[in-house]
């Protein structure tokens, strides 16, 4: 199981290297002193992204403002598999959950696309992103997942270009997932899940179209939108990603 340095880890944008000081803004400062109780001279993890993961020490801290000093790099910064999810937003919770666990699956970006059959009309990105953080801060991840502008079906299909689109498709005309991933292999992908009505045939049939798509089964059962988007990230890191 991995082991993290540190109990808490929080996300910086400031610059990490050795000797550096970061300003913490308020929510952090009252969740390190006010929620967690940690006070000067304790230590803590941070990460932004881009300079790996650093140990840093308390050098201040107060209601709405703290102080930390970088001690030391605990892992270099790593990239994670070329994995994105496109996912058709559902009810507000369910959404979220999808956003939380694509996060914590190790996707490097998150596309809420709306398709034909979708009901929810819009979506926060903002909060989608806020989850995002939290999932990284949790996980032990080196980035941010990035929450990515809701767009149409239409848009996405045509903005896409040299990845695989792994298509979730729920009439059962799909080869299984696992099958189709070892065939086709390593490389850029996207995992793409319709919204609780399912795609309309339309959007079927164009996606089973493109050389780029891939039409596959999740197994017997018709999952809900949440679950399928779960499921199918996980056959591609057990089978192409980092848990093989
Ligand atoms: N209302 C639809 C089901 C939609 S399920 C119906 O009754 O047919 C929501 C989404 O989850 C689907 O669009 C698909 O992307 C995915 N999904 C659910 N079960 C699946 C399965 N067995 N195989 C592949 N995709 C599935």
């Amino acid at each position: 199981m991995p082991q993290m340095a540190e109990k808490i880890r929080l996300f910086v944008e400031a610059d990490l290297m050795e000797g550096s000081e970061i300003a913490l803004p308020r929510d952090q400062a009252h969740y390190l002193g006010g929620v967690m109780r940690r006070t000067a001279g304790d230590t803590l993890a941070v990460f932004n992204g881009r300079d790996g993961e650093w140990q840093v020490r308390i050098a201040e801290i107060g209601k709405r403002a703290g102080r930390l000093e970088c001690t030391g790099l605990l892992r270099p910064q790593t990239e994670p598999p070329d994995l994105w999810l496109a996912f058709a937003p559902v009810k507000k919770a369910r959404t979220d959950f999808i956003a939380e666990k694509a996060c914590e699956m190790g996707c490097r970006r998150v596309i809420p696309v709306f398709t034909r059959h979708t009901n929810s009309e819009r979506v926060n990105r903002d909060r989608l992103q806020a989850h995002a953080v939290e999932a990284a801060e949790q996980c032990g991840l080196l980035s941010v997942p990035e929450v990515a502008e809701p767009v149409t079906l239409d848009r996405f299909l045509a903005d896409l270009s040299e990845r695989q689109i792994l298509f979730c498709d729920e009439s059962g005309a799909g080869a299984p997932a696992t099958e189709v991933l070892r065939a086709q292999g390593a490389g850029p992908w996207v995992v793409l899940t319709g919204p609780e009505g399912g795609f309309s045939a339309e959007e079927a049939a164009r996606l089973r179209a493109r050389d780029d798509a891939h039409a596959v089964s999740l197994g017997p059962r018709i999952l809900r939108a949440d679950t399928a988007a779960v499921a199918a990230l996980t056959l591609w890191q057990a089978v192409l990603g980092d848990w093989t």
